[in-house]
């Protein structure tokens, strides 16, 4: 059955491997045969300015979509492509997927922002990742400085020094970068200052639990922090007209979530940036960091 997957090795079970094991190793040759028939895709999740509601940009998310078993959860699979490696493959098909889309928008003059792509932590240590992002801006004529990184706490701590390094050759480049995640990993605010980011991202964690006086507070002293560091806030999981409310009281600047979208095929994107129309949205130039 494996083997019919695409796996090109005979796989034997014994025993001894658990049925946790066992289903790894199928999702492993699962993504392998979907890398080969290009079964991932990739959604785009809007990000929209809290005062004006206009667009600012969007979340690329991959999508694996296959025939035989349909929609595979990212939370299904993204756990073992990180653990195989096969993530770095994964995250160079959306890189470049999410490059090209964007290019053919702005062509378009449907959109002017900035597209933001999630970096897994093995892509982020990867020691040609700053060539890799260069030969796909440059295969896909996407100016840099219409692109933003995602990346986790997780991901920076794991070697803070390198990835201060690896984050300021990025942001040289014009890209922008992103906390992601934040306040679900560990990170000390003496690194925090140290990284050149731009963008924080509140978890969706904490937007949820503010529907109590301590989950405000909490989501309140993030907000202040990020803006101690000069950096941008982003909500992330926002449904509900009450917590856009609640976070444009506590000085958040950008919202994504399903009260404006769920991720969207490239398809329906379209049609949602027709409808924003292009004087709704909004521009960015180019800006490069001085570190
Ligand atoms: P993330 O980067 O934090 O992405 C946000 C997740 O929250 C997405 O889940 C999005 O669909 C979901 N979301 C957004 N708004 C709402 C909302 O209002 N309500 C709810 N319930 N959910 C909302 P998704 O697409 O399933 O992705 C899950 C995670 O998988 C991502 O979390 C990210 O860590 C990872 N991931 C997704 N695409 C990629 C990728 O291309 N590369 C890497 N390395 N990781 C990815
Ligand atoms: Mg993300
Ligand atoms: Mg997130
Ligand atoms: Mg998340």
């Amino acid at each position: 059955h494996a083997k019919n997957e695409g796996g090109n090795r005979y796989l034997f079970f014994n025993d001894s491997m658990n049925k946790q094991a066992v289903k790894r190793l199928q999702i492993e040759n699962l993504i392998r045969h979907g890398l080969k028939e290009d079964f991932f895709s990739v959604y785009y999740q809007p990000k929209m300015d809290i005062h004006s509601g206009k667009l600012l940009g969007m979340e690329a998310l991959v999508r694996f979509i296959t025939p035989k078993r349909g929609i595979i959860s990212p939370a299904t699979f993204i756990p073992v492509a990180e653990e195989t490696g096969q993530i770095v493959e994964i995250g160079a098909v959306v890189l470049r997927k999410a490059c090209q889309q964007v290019k053919a928008w702005i062509d378009q003059e449907l959109f002017h922002g900035r597209v933001a792509v999630n970096l897994s932590a093995k892509q982020f240590m990867l020691p040609y990742l700053c060539e890799q992002i260069d030969d796909v801006l440059q295969q896909t004529e996407l100016p840099s400085y219409h692109l933003e990184l995602e990346i986790t706490e997780g991901t920076v701590m794991q070697s803070p020094t390198m990835a201060i390094d690896t984050m300021k050759k990025l942001r040289a480049r014009g890209i922008h970068l992103a906390m992601d995640d934040f306040g679900t990993g560990y990170s000390s605010l003496a690194y925090l200052k140290q990284f050149p980011l731009n963008t924080l991202k509140i978890d969706k964690a904490f937007i949820d639990d503010m529907d109590t006086a301590r989950g405000r507070n909490m989501v309140d002293t993030i907000v202040t922090i990020a803006h101690n560091l000069s950096l941008t806030v982003v909500a992330e999981g926002v449904e509900e007209k009450q917590q856009l409310d609640l976070l444009k009281q506590l000085r958040c600047e950008v919202i994504q979530g399903y009260y404006y979208s769920k991720p969207l095929s490239s398809e329906d994107f379209t049609r949602f940036l027709q409808q924003q129309q292009a004087p709704n949205t909004t521009k960015v130039a180019r800006t490069t960091a001085t570190l």
